[in-house]
């Protein structure tokens, strides 16, 4: 190994712009706060537009490398993301062991980090002979304390975790109703399910040097000072978030390329007063089935409020892992919208499809609330601009966070589980009325705290026993 110049991390993200936005920040942080170089990897099939163009905003510290293309064709067609994620990341292995030992030989390779579906890369890194290994995890605490504990929960919850008539406890986490813990946890039969517990085996199994979250103290205290503790049989838990897109702009009608004249939605935005517009975005590979679509148009007009949202074609029009690896709308989606939606509310709201870029739009000073899945990046870069949320959780394991953030830290109102447009109208006024002491109010005033104590606590990302 070069024992000369910079120290140099190498970086490997799975696949979906959950994983990808996270970890390019993380490398551009140990770069520029560190002194340190980096390489992202990825895998091949991280090469949609919008990955492009987050992947094109590097800064020239931090170097990319796509591994080659493997062969998933004997997969299922409509295999789960979590069962994709596994399987391109273990037969990419050998790859990614040569790329290691070519780093070590031609930089000063100090550590290997990947996220959480990456974790049988951790081999690979230690054949490599890379000195330290780490998970970044870009999911809450409360997901991670799921992780450590899914071993013993597997054994002591006899039957389908949705069927649990008491929520599931974990030390310093708000109680999970079992029908909001992980959606590839609710069938023991499927592949899903057995991926995530080959994951939270080999995490128990000390094999990484640590679990950097991307979360941060403020908004999951209990659970942070709990996992903080050193425990035996499990690596050390650094909270290190929130960790957010800062330099990329994805802007642009479809967020297709950098370097783009500012995004029309932006320009709309600028013409609305201070506050009183709900973004609503389902993340990166979100959709609704159409008759949910449906009551959302109908539920915002409804509102009386004004909104901005990403829209893409229904997801009982194709599969969800389509979308999860490419945002693009498969189809025009304004199609699906209800007749004459568009005119009615042309004074008040704004439909882009496909994509926005969401950290501006959550930063400008017209936006005052957001209707979200949930996502985790999502939810952070809420906090961090001190946005409200409405919670409409669909699939991973954003129900968690749902609770999470409804129940324990106050930063969102949930919709019910019957989603009709009455319910979303509700949700959305009380949300963005803000006037006296209503649910809106005290939601935002919460959010606002957390805001601050996030400013106040900002960490450095390498934990400090490392220097
Ligand atoms: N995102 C965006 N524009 C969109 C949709 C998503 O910039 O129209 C970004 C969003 O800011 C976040 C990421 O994509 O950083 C989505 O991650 P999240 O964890 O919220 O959800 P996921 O896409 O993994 O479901």
């Amino acid at each position: 190994m070069t024992t000369s110049g910079p120290p140099h991390v190498a970086l490997l993200a799975t696949p979906g712009m959950g994983h990808l936005i996270p970890l390019v920040e993380l490398a551009r942080r140990v770069a520029s706060r560190h002194g340190a170089t980096a390489t992202l990897l990825t895998f091949a099939s991280t090469a949609s537009a919008t990955q492009r163009a987050v992947l094109a905003s590097l800064p020239p510290t931090v170097s990319h490398r796509p591994l080659p293309p493997v062969d998933l064709s004997d997969l299922p067609r409509g295999a789960a993301i979590e069962t994709l994620m596994h399987e391109e990341c273990a037969r990419s292995l050998p790859a990614l062991e040569d790329i290691l030992a070519d780093l070590r030989r031609t930089t000063r390779l100090v550590a290997f980090v990947t996220d959480m579906f990456g974790v049988d890369s951790l081999d690979a890194a230690r054949d490599a002979g890379v000195e330290r290994r780490c998970l970044f995890m870009t999911v809450s605490l409360h997901s991670v304390s799921l992780i450590l504990h899914l071993p013993e929960l597997v054994l002591s919850v006899p039957g389908e975790f949705r069927d649990l008539e008491e929520p599931v406890r974990l030390p310093g986490c708000v109680p999970i109703p079992g029908a909001d813990i992980i959606s590839p946890l609710q069938d023991r039969s499927s592949p899903a399910y057995g991926s995530i517990v080959h994951i939270a085996a080999r995490f128990r199994k000390n094999e990484a040097d640590a679990l950097l979250v991307n979360s941060f103290d403020a908004v999951e205290p209990d659970a942070a000072a709990v996992l903080r503790q050193t425990t035996p049989g499990r690596p050390p838990v650094f909270p290190i978030g929130p960790l957010i897109l800062t330099a990329a702009k994805t802007s642009g009608a479809n967020g297709t390329t950098p370097h783009q004249p500012r995004a029309a939605c932006l320009e709309w935005l600028d013409r609305q007063p201070a506050r009183s517009v709900i973004f609503v975005s389902f993340g990166s590979g979100g959709a609704l089935p159409a008759e949910q679509m449906r009551e959302l148009a109908l539920g915002l007009e409804l509102s009386g409020q004004r909104f901005l949202w990403v829209v893409r074609s229904p997801s009982d029009e194709g599969s969800l892992s389509e979308n999860y690896y490419d945002a693009a709308s498969k189809k025009d989606p304004f199609a699906y919208l209800p007749e004459g939606f568009v005119e009615r509310t042309k004074d008040v709201g704004l439909v882009v499809p496909s994509w926005a870029p969401q950290t501006e739009v959550l930063g400008h000073d017209a936006t005052g609330g957001f209707l979200t899945h949930c996502g985790w990046n999502s939810t952070l870069e809420s906090l961090v601009h001190g946005v409200p949320m409405v919670a409409w959780p669909l699939f991973a394991e954003q129900r968690m966070n749902a609770v999470m953030l409804a129940e324990g830290v106050g930063a969102a109102i949930r919709l019910p589980e019957v989603k009709d447009r009455e319910a979303i109208a509700v949700a959305v006024r009380e949300l963005m009325v803000m006037a006296g002491e209503g649910k809106g109010a005290v939601v935002r005033a919460k959010v606002v705290e957390l805001q601050k104590a996030r400013q106040r606590d900002s960490v450095k990302v390498v934990p400090r026993q490392w220097h």
